[in-house]
């Protein structure tokens, strides 16, 4: 059975610690291989490669750095089929949706591509007598990304483009359930030209994760995963005296307003609740029909549909999802179904007792509809990330907006409506960090910026776009006067005045 190893200073190493983690096939439910789980000393090994390849890496000039990754992006595309059948045999969403995931970063790579344009810095001339003042972007060093399982190829494309545009050198920590195609991209980025140790991959738990907080050589983490230990790094990540983005878990509503287009409402929902499965964080898990009479149409327009989902082993091209990514998460996604049962929620589909033919030990479940949730139910209340979506009912616009702008996450929103005022005004008042109108799945574009708000996010810089490069640089500012003649001493701060 094939081991995983680390990618460090450009190569592949095999785990020196002993301690190995299953990677599972989620389709038949088989242990594929093994990954091994770094120890702190090989983390360390990471970061004096790093740290080697930094200097060197920081002084190439910002259009040759942007000539690896266009390079990088080349390979990629080239490599399509393959990454995208390593990504969905490991994490079990479908061939098409892994080819999203990959595509996704890419764009973000594209968007990286500019960074001779993005780190420019800003000039005043004479901004005193014979003062011109600059500024600088410089890289931050050595810097990392923790990344989860939901999206191995886009997220940590997300991260470490950016960062090795901007001249930094990377650390990517995976998720131990899908690493390979992160593995991948490491060797690819070398194949393109970076030098060693300017991308490195070390697999591993929360021992690694530890490590990276704690090495003062690492200057920066971002962070994408589950919101408790989003907060437990952006804490300790700080702590440490570290720059630190961290982003976390989600429950994302969908408003429908009564004069929405219902046919176009109801396939849109059904592609953003239960596509891959549910497990992506811009998911649509809340439905908020505003009226009951838009309800009721709603949650009858969405039952055939549900029930007719087609769900199938990754690998096939024409199911609309596959399995879930572990054993695990299945039974505690269907465990949420049950709580909602017992708060009182009406179970219009129950996806539950789901098994696939020929594939009875795939960690498989069907698509789950579940009516009046409401605040106060804890499977509202917290994220189920599966193929559940909740309808709640609100009386009113008003009711509406309340519903995610209270809740405890924050990351994306939705509303479909043929009412230009009532979405301006939905996007202006509503506490989230993403607005979708009429776009059910609101991820922006690589060259604007990705971040939820409350519970979704910690810190206060975005993933790609500008924030982007602002996350990985540090500003430097320089005031220059090249006098003709010796200046006398000077006792009092300079002003305008
Ligand atoms: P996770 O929090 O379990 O894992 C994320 C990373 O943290 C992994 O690399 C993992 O190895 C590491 N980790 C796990 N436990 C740890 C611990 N105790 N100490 C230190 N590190 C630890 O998340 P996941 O299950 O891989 O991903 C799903 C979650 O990520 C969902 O909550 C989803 O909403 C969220 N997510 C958020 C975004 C976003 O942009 N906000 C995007 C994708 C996924």
């Amino acid at each position: 059975m094939t081991t995983h190893g680390h990618f460090i200073n450009g190569k592949a190493v095999a785990g020196s610690s002993g301690r190995l983690h299953d990677i599972f096939n989620p389709s038949t439910g088989e242990v594929q291989s093994q990954v091994a789980l770094a120890s702190r000393s090989e983390l360390e090994q990471a970061v004096d490669a790093a740290e080697k390849a930094f200097p060197g890496w920081a002084a190439v000039n910002p259009q040759r750095r942007a000539r690896v990754l266009f390079k990088f992006k080349e390979l990629v595309e080239k490599d399509m089929e393959n990454l995208a059948h390593m990504l969905s045999s490991e994490h079990g969403k479908i061939l098409p949706d892994a080819r999203g995931d990959i595509q996704r970063g890419l764009e973000v790579v594209e968007f990286a591509c500019g960074i001779p344009h993005l780190q420019k810095g800003e000039y005043t001339e004479s901004a005193g007598p014979g003062i011109d003042v600059y500024s600088m972007r410089q890289p931050l060093g050595v810097v990392a990304g923790i990344t989860p399982f939901n999206f191995p190829a886009m997220i940590p494309m997300w991260m470490f483009s950016v960062a090795i545009a901007c001249g930094n050198t990377f650390i990517n920590k995976p998720s131990e359930k899908d690493p390979s195609v992160p593995m991948r991209l490491a060797e690819l980025m070398m194949e393109a030209g970076a030098p060693e140790g300017v991308l490195n991959v070390v697999n591993g738990d929360k021992e690694a994760v530890d490590a990276i907080i704690e090495d003062p050589r690492i200057k920066a983490i971002s962070f994408v995963g589950s919101s408790d230990i989003a907060h437990y790094i952006y804490a300790n990540g700080a702590k440490h005296g570290k720059r630190v983005q961290a982003f976390g878990g989600a429950k994302n509503h969908m408003i429908i307003l009564p004069d929405a287009d219902m046919e176009n409402v109801a396939n849109q929902l059904i592609g953003s609740a239960y596509g891959s499965a549910g497990e992506r964080c811009m998911a649509t898990p809340v439905a908020v029909p505003v009226g009951e009479g838009t309800a009721d149409r709603l949650v009858e327009m969405l039952k055939p549909r549900v029930e007719g989902l087609r769900i199938g082993p990754s690998m096939s091209e024409d199911s609309d999802l596959g399995p879930l990514v572990s054993a695990a998460h299945r039974d505690r996604v269907k465990s949420y179904i049950q709580m909602a049962v017992d708060e009182g929620q009406e179970l219009v589909v129950d996806g539950r007792e789901f098994s696939l033919q020929g594939y009875e030990n795939g960690f498989f479940m069907g698509g789950t509809l579940l009516d009046r949730a409401k605040p106060g139910h804890k499977s509202y209340d917290e994220e189920i990330f599966g193929p559940v979506l909740q309808v709640v009912r609100a009386q009113n616009f008003e009711e509406a907006v309340a519903l995610p702008s209270d809740h405890q996450y924050g990351n994306g929103v939705a509303i479909f409506t043929r009412n230009g005022d009532a979405a301006r005004e939905f996007a202006r008042q509503v506490n989230v960090g993403m607005v979708g109108v009429n776009v059910p799945i609101p991820v922006p574009v690589a060259y604007h910026t990705f971040g939820g708000w409350k519970r979704s996010g910690f810190g206060d810089t975005n993933q790609h776009g500008p924030e982007g490069v602002r996350f990985w640089t540090k500003i430097k500012t320089i005031t220059q006067r090249w006098p003709e003649d010796i200046q006398g001493s000077e006792f009092v701060i300079p002003t305008m005045n």
